[in-house]
């Protein structure tokens, strides 16, 4: 619920709809629902689409305390999913008494105050040990990033030797938890695991888990990327739609209705039902007009886009003693100013100020 506070009127216009706080809103009108907190910069794989290998963590991680201070001032002013991410948000300790302490809070705007919608994006190879207490903690949903079905390829994508057994585990540990359905997300590279579209349907089917593949952004570390790497939403509609499942006698894909407005993911499934495939087009097909997102890294600034060639200082204005109003003013000045969109594949376009593995995906 609303803090007295938080509940300053001045100097915010945007912030009293008939003298009641208005939930966060950018100036194109979106309501900003959805956050995502890094925890930390440090990461345990090297993904040859996102690092360089070479570089190790680069930003600060805060305490925990400061996170969970800053994500009850969102909450308090309309954010209802939660997103732990990083870096590799299991490496960071004390995780479970975060989780648990996000957990608690309560949405703000709903008629009645309700639990959030608290999920974690991971790279697994932790979550065998760890899917069970994080769901005892609160946790809600998990995603789990996963970029072959074949473990030699896999280990090529990561560096880490062995890695696939590991986060397969995490994957079926997380789904006898509860936490699911577990969504796996895949970024296809052409060239280097595109051979797998298929392979990762029978495993959506097999599994009982969502694969969702995204399009590869022009946020790695280093300068790889090109257009023509990218594997289009149309090009995997495609191939899918060609495939015949084992034991189906027919191929072809059915597109499923959206959960939501703001969803990025196109959602199909087969003939039979079984399996679902999500397929995140931020390249050939932007969705930017329905973002409900906004990024917290792990040194505690604020991002607007992942593609915003700024950060907010919030953790700083936290550091130097600013009220939860002050901070709360804040948030809403840097929401209000929002991109429109990104500007991925247009002349002109800049690479961002921070790579994916910094901002937190
Ligand atoms: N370590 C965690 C993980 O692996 O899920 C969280 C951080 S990781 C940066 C979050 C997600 O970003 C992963 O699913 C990863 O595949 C995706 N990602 C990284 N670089 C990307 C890029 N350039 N384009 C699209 N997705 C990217």
């Amino acid at each position: 619920m609303f803090t007295p506070t938080l509940f300053e009127p001045t100097r915010t216009p945007f912030s009293l709809v008939a003298g009641k706080p208005e939930r966060l809103r950018d100036s194109h009108g979106r309501a900003i629902t959805d956050l995502r907190v890094s925890i930390t910069d440090r990461c345990n794989f090297r993904c040859v689409y996102c690092r360089t290998g070479n570089e190790g963590a680069q930003y600060a991680e805060l305490a925990h305390a400061d996170y969970l201070r800053m994500v009850r001032l969102f909450v308090s002013l309309g954010v209802e999913k939660i997103r732990l991410t990083g870096g590799e948000p299991l490496l960071r300790a004390g995780l479970l008494d975060l989780v648990r302490e996000i957990a608690e809070l309560r949405t703000a705007f709903t008629p009645e105050p309700e639990p959030l919608d608290l999920a974690i994006t991971t790279n697994g190879h932790l979550l065998a040990t760890l899917a069970q207490p994080l769901k005892d903690a609160g946790l809600t949903r998990v995603t789990v990033s996963m970029d072959a079905v074949d473990p030699e390829t896999f280990a090529a994508i990561t560096r880490v030797p062995r890695s696939f057994d590991r986060v397969l585990a995490g994957i079926r540990a997380a789904s006898a938890a509860g936490l699911g359905p577990v969504k796996v997300n895949c970024v296809l590279l052409r060239g280097f695991n595109d051979s797998q579209i298929e392979a990762f349907a029978e495993f959506s089917r097999r599994e009982g888990v969502v694969v969702r593949f995204i399009e590869w952004m022009p946020l790695e570390e280093d300068r790889s990327w090109t257009r023509e790497a990218v594997v289009s939403l149309d090009e995997i509609v495609a191939r899918l739609d060609a495939y015949r499942p084992a034991g189906l006698g027919i191929p072809g894909l059915v597109e499923l209705p959206p959960h939501a407005a703001s969803e990025t993911a196109r959602r199909y499934t087969f003939a039979d039902g079984r399996g679902e495939i999500g397929i995140i087009a931020p390249v050939s097909q932007p969705f930017c007009g329905h973002c409900s997102r906004i990024r917290l890294t792990s040194d505690g600034k604020i991002r607007t886009c992942l593609f915003s060639q700024m950060d907010h200082d919030l953790a700083g204005r936290m550091m130097r003693g600013a009220s939860d109003a002050e901070l709360a003013r804040y948030i809403r000045q840097v929401v209000h100013g929002k991109e429109e969109r990104h500007h991925i594949g247009e002349a002109g376009f800049e690479k961002p100020s921070r790579s994916m593995v910094h901002i937190g995906g």
